[in-house]
This record gives C-alpha cells, structure tokens and sequence, in this order.
C-alpha cells in the first residue's frame, strides 16, 4: 500500500485537538484530566493503555454461581424494588431474576437515582462482584446496563480497566466514562490513525497495523488480537526510544571528531609482548579489540565498559592508554576516591616502570608543590599519565593534548563532570567510562543506548567462587572462631559497618562498639586491627589502608569506604554486619574486595532475626549467586529503574505499555531494527522509512519523546 494511503481519510492534525473539544468532556472533567492523568490531547487520551483487562466473554446463570466468583455478569430481570432499614441508614435491594434463580442487587448509597431509573421487567445485565449470604447471592453496586444498549456498545468481550486515581473516580470519571470518551474519540476519528512504523517493518515482523493496534488494545475482538496490539504497540515504544538514542550516537559521531590513534606503537607492543603479568581473558582481548577499533576511526569514542568485580578492568584501562601514548597524547584515568586513586597509581606506576613512562598522582592531599610541578610537566608534555579524583577537574588542570580519559566507578561522577573533562583541551578526548555496578542489559540498552558498551562478562582463571553464607547475629561467637582460624592460616579479614547519610551518628557508634568487641576478642599484640571510615583524615585512612594492604594488621574495620575497589590478595573474608541495611549492588561490590588471591574466600552477612521480605530477598539471592549481572537483575526488580538509574535517568519509568523488567526480548528486537534502519537510511530519507521520519519529527515537536530520554 503506497504511504499516502496510510493518511487517508484522517486529518493528522486531530490528534492534537485539545481533550476539551471531545464530545462527553466538560471543563471540569478536562481539567481533571489534564492533572490527573496529564491528558491534554485526544493524542494523550488514545494513549492511555488499559493497566488490564476483565474477562466479560461470560454470561452467568444464577443457579451456576459460585461462592469464590470473581467479578460475574449476569443477564436477568429487576422483578421488585425495596428499601430495606438497617442500623445505619437504608439500602436499597433488587431483586434479580433469571430462568434458573434469584438474587440480589444491593445499593447504600445514591437510592434516588437508582431508583429513579431503574426499570422492572426489563432485562439488564448486572456486572460486580458477587457475595454469597443466607443461601442467595447478592451484587453490591452492580455496573447496570439494559440488554438492549449493552449489546449496540462498541465493546468487546475483555473490558479494559483504565489506570486511575482516587481523584478522578470520586468526582464521577469512573472506569465507565473513560471508556465512554474513547468510544467517543473514535467515533470522531472513524478509527483511522496513521501507520507509524514502515511498511517493511510491519512485514518483516507481522505486526498487525497502528488502527487494528490501538483499536484492539482499546476494545479487544479476542484475546489473540489483544496479544498481537499489545506486542505492536511495546515494540513500537521501545523502537522509537531506541532510533532515538542510536540516532543520538550516530549524530555524536559524525560531528564530534576524534583524534584517530592510527598507530600501535612501541608502548603497546613491548607492553603486551614481554611484560603482560598473565594471559588476558577471551573478554579482555574483545574489549580492547573494540577500544582499538574506536579509537583507530575519526570519531571520539564514547564507550562504558562494564565488567564485575575483579574482572580485570585495569589492565584493559593501562593498555588503552598504551595506545594513546603510541600516538603522542597523554592519557589520564580518574577515580571517586582517594583510597583507589592511589590504588590505581601503585599498579600503573608499577607498569610503566617498565616502559619508562613518566605517570603522577593528583588528589585532593596532593601538597601544592607537588601540584605545580604536575601543573607544568603536565603543560609541556613531559608527564603521560596522571592518575587521581577529583581533583584532576580543577581548573588548573591543563593538558598539552590529552587524548584518553578513563573514569573508573562512572556512578559516582555526574555526566556534566564528564563533559567538562572533554572540555581541558582544544579537541575533546576519548572517553572510557568503566564500571563496576553491572546494569541489567535491558536497562543499559534504554538509558545508555547513546553510549557504546563493552562488557567483560568473564572472570580469569582459577578464581574460587566466593562461600557466601547467612548468619544471625547470635552466631557472632562461631564467627569469631573462624575469623581466628583464618588469621591463623594467614589471612586477613574485613569487618564492614553500614554507613548511611542520615543516620551518621548512630552509625558512627555502632561502628566503635563493633570495633570495641572485635579488639576485645582480637586482643594485641597478638592481633593488630586497621580501622577506616568516612570521619577519618585522607592521610589517616591512608596510613591504615596501607598497614591492612602490607600485613601489618590482619583485621580491616571499615565502613563503606572499602566498598569501591581496594585489592588485598590475601584478604579472603569478609564480614558484613547489618547486612540487612546493605542494598544488593553495595552487597556484592563488598564482597567482591575478597577472594582476588589464589585462597578459598567467604562472604559472611550478618544480620538480626527480624528481616523484611525485601531484605530477605537480597541475602537469599547473595548467598545463590555470584553473577553480577543477575544480581542486578534481582535489585532491578526489587528497586525498580528509577531508583537505580538515580533521578537524572527516571524517564524510563515514564513508559507507557512497555515494562523494562518484562520486556527485554521486545526491547533487544526493538534495538536491532533501530540498527538496521539507520544502518541502511540513516536519515530516513527513504520513502518506505516516510512513516518513521514523520513520527520522529512529530514526537520530537510535542516532546514524547523528550519523556524517555533528558
Ligand atoms: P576490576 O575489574 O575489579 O577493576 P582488577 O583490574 O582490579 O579488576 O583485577 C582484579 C585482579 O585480577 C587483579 O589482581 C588483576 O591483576 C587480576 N587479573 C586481571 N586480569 C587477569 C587475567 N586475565 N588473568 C589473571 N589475573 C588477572
Ligand atoms: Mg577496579
């Protein structure tokens, strides 16, 4: 069918009539509309989807009633009417015939009305819930409609039940009169809505069209239809939010040009050749592969790795930035906190000894001599690497040509941190944004779908899963017991304490006495114990890192600040106490601090007796798996994608029949033909692509679309 066809019949336009104009919506009920349910359009209207959908294929007969019916209908007759006194005030009760029996119709509230109107002997159907009492049955506020009129409706056997609040059925906007308004809307838009997606995607996915689609979900004909509009229309979703994101990258990398690391040099080579410490994973090799590949083309690389705990991200970050030392930039790596940054710095320092490559640290402890010397080495060229927090933001910060930034732990750093790093030199550079908090596939494709992703999903070699177990805080003394027959073997422990914002001081506390009891019970000399938490000066916790990272103590007390990427090989326990207050992502980046040595590691969460079912949910699903991105999908769940993507992200709630938990397969469908189409047109010039460009640009003018992604 040519395109226009698609049109025919329909003024484009009448979508966007304002919802006053419907027939059936007064001033009042628009504006309880419009703030309600934020419908300002027939277009908002028609896009209010149905939360579910009631069973009314089935007429019962009285005699066939049951006591566990859900909601019922029934065909009969009102045969007698009557007010019936009770204690307080009056009901008004039908009675209700059919051929096989009789019942009740019950009303409390609004008799004048009801009794007004009513008519006997007329056959009706009556539709509710209905109650069994001294051996009848009874429909309290039955939805009451003749036979005659109910059998005319453009209504289908599963009846849609609209989303609403408290607000609107109060002031009369039932479940009914929305349906009203939509038989409305389409008796004025004679059921005629423009195609929105391409002929060739239609085909290709036997999607039934947009009018059978927004007709069915609105009055299904049958639940196989119902199932058909429902998947057009999540697809349908999903695509757009996805043609809009690729559309984003594509756009970012035509205009923002990179510097092209044509080269791989000496650096890399003499790196990779003879000073590798281990084989690389399958997963390492593709990554840098995938990195190599964006940095060798003209564009600026805009990527996320993502890559568990312990799943050697580091060395992917040093062997980037070989290659940006191959080609005459210098390359920086930027992490949240002091702890990691100097952690990061021992390592890559460490590395580019061997290279002879000149690398600093820069953090907020950093002494201003120290600084103006990384000020100016970092001008003229003279240093490649500088590694640090923070800090490296400042403006003081001024490279000669700096043409890699890596950001470990991209949840802690805003985006707009982001940018203005792109912003230190004439040309901004490639950016490689590595995280540790694996975000479930599903979610990534809709929020990050602008960046590319990389993702380590293996760990090295003759990693030990990690024994995670559960234990009542009135077990503490076995505890104990095994934490001194691990330091006996050589190891060391970590004790961790929650620590939340609002509760500080009590968590502080509860720190100290928890220290208090474990130095009672780890007595010195014997025993030396580390302390570290967010109260403490950087140089302090620095010095007590240091003591638990050489062996000088065989305890670490810490609070949260470990959570984030310290690596002790030989630490191959870890406490966590309270471990209900922990969320699950903060749950396994903390258990992930141990088993990085060769030793059998645990994972020991502590917690009361009294467990909210949430929290049982997240120790239950520690102590099953150790897959990060199972674990992810477990906290999606729990918490919902707002919540985890954080407020800048919450437009992916805002989605209208798709649901990010359910509707992952739709969504990688979605994602794949957003590929391809702009793989093929990327400016949908095509005509056959004439329906996505005219709903894009439509999408864009009335800001839809700016609902998914800000
Ligand atoms: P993360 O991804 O958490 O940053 P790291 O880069 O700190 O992980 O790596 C964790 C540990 O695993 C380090 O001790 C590192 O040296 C080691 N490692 C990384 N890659 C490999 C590998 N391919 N084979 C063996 N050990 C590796
Ligand atoms: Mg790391």
């Amino acid at each position: 069918m040519p395109i226009d066809n698609y049109f025919s019949g329909m003024n484009p336009n009448l979508l966007q009539t304002p919802i006053d104009y419907l027939k059936g919506v007064g001033p009042n009920r628009a504006d309880l509309l419009k703030k309600e349910l934020g419908i300002f359009t027939y277009q908002d209207l028609l896009n209010l989807f149905p939360n579910r959908y009631l069973d009314r294929t089935k007429y019962y007969k009285i005699a066939e009633l049951q006591r566990n019916n859900a909601d019922v209908q029934v065909i009969g007759k009102i045969t007698h009417i009557k007010m019936v006194e009770q204690k307080r005030g009056k009901r008004l009760v039908a009675t209700y015939r059919d051929e096989t029996g009789v019942m009740e119709l019950v009303w409390f509230r609004g008799h004048k009305w009801i009794k007004e109107n009513l008519k006997l002997n007329v056959p009706y159907v009556a539709f509710g819930k209905a109650n069994h009492f001294n051996n009848g049955f009874s429909i309290p506020h039955p939805e009451l409609e003749l036979l005659k009129e109910h059998q005319q409706k453009l209504r289908s056997a599963l009846q849609p039940i609209y989303p609403s609040t408290e607000k609107l059925s109060n002031s009369g906007i039932t479940n009914r009169v929305v349906s009203g308004l939509m038989e409305q809307l389409f008796k004025e838009t004679q059921s005629k809505f423009a195609e929105t997606l391409s002929p060739t995607l239609i085909k290709s996915l036997k999607l039934v069209s947009k009018s059978k689609a927004i007709f069915n979900i609105h009055f299904p004909e049958n639940g196989d239809l119902l199932a058909r509009a429902t998947y057009r229309l999540k697809f349908e979703e999903l695509f757009y939010i996805q043609l809009q994101l690729l559309l984003k990258n594509l756009i970012h990398k035509s205009k923002i040009k990179g510097y092209p690391f044509n080269a791989i040099g000496d650096y890399f080579n003499t790196f990779y050749n003879e000073h590798l410490p281990f084989n690389l994973t399958g997963a390492q090799k593709r990554v840098l592969k995938e990195i190599r590949s964006d940095l060798g083309s003209n564009a600026q690389m805009n990527r996320l790795l993502q890559g568990d705990v312990g799943s050697g991200k580091t060395i992917v970050a040093f062997l980037s930035m070989l290659m940006a030392l191959d080609n005459g930039f210098q390359a920086c790596l930027m992490a949240p906190t002091e702890i990691l940054s100097v952690q990061h710095y021992t390592d890559i320092s460490e590395m580019c000894k061997k290279l002879d490559i000149s690398v600093s640290l820069l953090t907020g402890s950093s002494k201003t001599s120290e600084r103006r010397v990384i000020h100016k080495a970092l001008e003229d060229g003279s240093l490649q690497l500088l590694i640090g927090t923070h800090a490296l933001l400042e403006d003081k910060v001024k490279f000669k040509n700096l043409g890699l930034a890596i950001i470990d732990e991209q949840h802690r750093f805003g985006v707009a941190q982001r940018s203005k790093l792109w912003h230190k030199n004439e040309y901004p550079p490639h950016v490689l944004v590595m995280t540790a908090t694996p975000i479930p596939r599903t979610l990534a494709m809709s929020v990050y779908g602008d960046l590319d992703i990389s993702v380590i999903d293996e760990l090295p070699p003759g990693r030990k899963d990690i024994k995670t177990v559960h234990r009542f805080d009135s077990n503490r003394l076995k505890v104990f017991k095994f934490i001194r027959d691990e330091i006996e073997l050589g190891r060391q422990i970590y004790i961790v304490y929650p620590l939340i914002q609002e509760s500080e001081a009590l968590d502080y506390k509860d720190l100290m006495d928890g220290y208090e009891s474990v130095a009672r019970e780890f007595p010195q000399p014997k025993y030396q114990i580390s302390i570290v938490h967010g109260q403490m000066k950087p140089a302090d916790k620095e010095y007590e890192m240091q003591r638990f990272i050489k062996g000088e103590t065989q305890i670490m007390v810490a609070t949260t600040v470990i959570e984030v990427g310290v690596n002790v090989p030989n630490a191959s326990v870890m406490v966590i106490e309270s471990a209900e207050r922990f969320g699950l992502s903060q749950l396994h980046q903390l258990r992930g601090r141990v088993g990085r040595g060769a030793e059998q590691s645990y994972c020991i969460l502590m917690t009361s007796f009294k467990l909210s079912a949430d929290a049982k949910t997240r120790i239950e699903t520690m102590t099953r798996t150790s897959d990060g991105f199972e674990i992810a999908e477990v906290d999606l769940k729990l918490r919902g994608p707002g919540d985890i993507m954080g407020t800048q992200q919450s437009g992916v709630l805002n989605l209208r029949i798709a649901d990010l938990l359910k509707d992952g397969e739709i969504l990688k469908i979605a994602r794949s033909y957003a590929f391809q189409v702009l793989k093929e047109d990327p400016a949908l010039q095509q005509e056959k692509n004439k329906p996505l460009k005219d709903t894009y640009a439509q999408m864009a003018k009335y800001k839809n679309i700016w609902n998914y992604i800000s």
